[in-house]
């Protein structure tokens, strides 16, 4: 039998007062820093090109969504978000959805439909607030997922331009 020999602690050691005076001593250095506690949604987060909000589709100048239902970013889609029916149209583009939805409960914000979408008819808007007072209202249709392409320009430039890395210079 191995008989381990303990360290008898002092009092100090028992009432765990070098703990205290360790933990008290960073709590009042920090009392006199500069605080970084954001006071949201007073102070809103900084907004960039890069931000990665939730998806919206484009409507162009026309008035018309360049989404063609193809179903790509319904198939990219990693959290089962998106529901896409087709449908005809009478137009040079033949198809178009005729419901569109995100689920923005299972939305993950990852972008996977934005890289997906051959048509630069998705994109990641700079809209991160989310809140209603049903699940149902979450689910957005195409009405309420339509943005004006000026109002996701930023990020429609930023995506073009990360993707000219993957262009062959005899591509470009
Ligand atoms: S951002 Fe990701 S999770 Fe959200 S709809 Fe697009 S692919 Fe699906
Ligand atoms: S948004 Fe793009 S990827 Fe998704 S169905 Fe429309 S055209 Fe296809």
């Amino acid at each position: 039998m191995v008989i381990v020999k303990r360290k008898e602690l002092s009092l100090a050691e028992k009432l765990y007062l070098p703990e205290v005076v360790r933990g008290l001593s960073v709590t009042f250095r920090k009392m006199f820093e500069k605080p970084i506690t954001r006071q949201y949604p007073e102070e809103p987060l900084e907004k960039t090109e890069v931000t990665r909000g939730q998806p919206r589709l484009v409507v162009k100048e026309d008035d018309s969504i360049a989404c063609v239902s193809c179903g790509l970013c319904e198939a990219a889609c990693p959290a089962y978000a998106i529901t896409i029916d087709g449908g005809e149209t009478d137009r040079a583009i033949e198809r178009e959805p005729k419901r569109f939805d995100i689920d923005m409960l299972r939305c993950i914000l990852c972008g996977f439909c934005e890289e997906a979408c051959p048509k630069d008819a998705i994109f990641m808007s700079d809209e991160l607030e989310l809140a209603d007072y049903s699940r149902e209202a979450l689910i957005y249709n195409i009405e309420k997922l339509k943005r004006p392409q000026a109002a996701l320009q930023q990020r429609i430039d930023y995506v073009k331009k990360i993707n000219t890395r993957w262009q062959t210079p005899s591509s470009t």
